[in-house]
């Protein structure tokens, strides 16, 4: 049996979470180490891996995570802007293998990120 990932038993209650926002498709939850004064994750309950694994079937989803993330930022009034992350894979230090947006603002950033 694969093991659960930490969003897969968040989304199912057995691990705690500052859970912001949750419908039927998605939880947005604080990021537990933030980079910037708001972080928050965006995850789809549907445990697709990451962006990489995503298929045509998922498209009404992965919009979806957009629209809840951009609906967050005008709800939070984040008036100055956003920076929405997605990290896939070993290079781009992924840690957990289950799709996520990160959604981070509330302070001036720097442009390249890497
Ligand atoms: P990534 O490196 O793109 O896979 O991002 C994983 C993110 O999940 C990191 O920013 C972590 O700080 C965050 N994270 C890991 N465990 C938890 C948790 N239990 N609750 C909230 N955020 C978490």
């Amino acid at each position: 049996m694969v093991s659960k990932t930490i969003f897969q038993k968040i989304i199912d209650r057995e691990l705690p979470a500052e859970i912001l926002f949750e419908d039927e498709q998605c939880i947005i939850i604080k990021d537990i180490n933030p980079v910037a004064p708001v972080h928050v994750l965006v995850i789809p309950k549907k445990p697709i891996l990451r962006v990489e694994e995503a298929s045509t079937e998922d498209a009404k989803l992965l919009g979806h995570l957009l629209l809840c993330a951009k609906n967050f930022a005008k709800r939070e009034g984040l008036k100055n802007g956003f920076r929405i992350v997605i990290n896939n894979g070993k290079d781009a230090l992924e840690s957990v293998p289950h799709l996520h947006i990160h959604l981070i603002a509330g302070k001036p950033m720097q442009w390249p990120p890497c």
